[in-house]
């Protein structure tokens, strides 16, 4: 493993630090957990922005009404989640959680909003609505536990990362009906994954919801992408991290 120096310059500061990059032919499904890494140090930034604004950040431990929303993940988390439940979940929470979310494929595709689902991408502008019909299926992520943690934090995707609401927490209920802030991130990570991946393997920068993440993953293991040099690989993360527009370093958003 080669630890390369990482200086990203954004809006509401520098990501500054050392990113592990193995010796070894990767794919861009070796990209996340570097990018969970980074993701964690421009969350960082975006909290300490909002508190010397003044806002104070209300989600507590044991709050998972976020966890009801639709999380977007790119194709890079799919395959890793895919792996993580594979290769670190016992059998019977693994099970569990694959039946969760075969029931939450049933209950999107009862409710006539798969097709559409399907079609979130970087480019779709209903983005928003879609995520509002999802939340109102009152669906809990399958990795949710009973004492309402989350079953996979350290691995978490990058948007479940990136929403740390600023309103009061009740609030939270109804996303949809009130106006939910969050302290925004400078850089979504999972939109930069999905960039990152589709200059690799020539397609359309795409997310997709969580909860059919794992699936499509397990039914397209020969859409990996291509194996190329780490250095190489990361260098490309990087200069695609370097390039994307930062939003506004203070906004409203009420979906993950
Ligand atoms: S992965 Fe964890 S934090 Fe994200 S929605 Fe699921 S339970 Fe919540």
């Amino acid at each position: 493993m080669t630890y390369v120096k990482v200086n990203i310059k954004l809006p509401h500061g520098e990501v500054d630090g050392n990113v592990g990059v193995p010796h070894e032919m990767i794919d861009t499904v070796s990209l996340v957990p570097g990018a969970l890494e980074l993701s964690d140090q421009v969350v960082a930034l975006a909290l300490k922005y909002a508190e010397e604004a003044g806002h104070e950040i209300t989600c507590k431990k044991g709050c998972s009404i976020c966890c009801r929303q639709l999380v977007p993940v790119s194709k890079p988390e799919a395959f890793f989640l895919l792996d993580l439940m594979r290769q670190r979940l016992p059998d019977d929470r693994r099970n569990m959680v694959l039946a969760r979310m075969k029931a939450a494929a049933d209950k999107i595709s009862e409710a006539g909003i798969a097709d559409r689902l399907k079609k979130v991408d970087l480019t779709i502008d209903d983005h928003q609505q879609v995520g509002n019909d999802y939340f109102k299926l009152g669906m809990p992520c399958p990795f949710l536990t009973d004492t309402g943690a989350c079953g996979i934090h350290p691995a978490r995707p990058t948007a479940c990362r990136e929403y740390n609401v600023v309103t009061p927490a009740e609030l939270c209920d109804d996303p949809v009906g009130n106006h939910v802030n969050v302290a925004l991130p400078a850089l979504k990570m999972s939109l930069i994954l999905a960039q990152v991946y589709a200059q690799e393997t020539g397609t359309k920068a795409e997310v997709m919801p969580l909860v059919l993440a794992p699936a499509w993953a397990a039914e397209n293991e020969d859409q990996r992408g291509p194996k190329v040099e780490a250095p190489e690989l990361f260098g490309r993360f990087m200069g695609i991290l370097g390039r994307a527009g930062a939003p506004p370093p203070s906004g409203h958003e009420a979906e993950k």
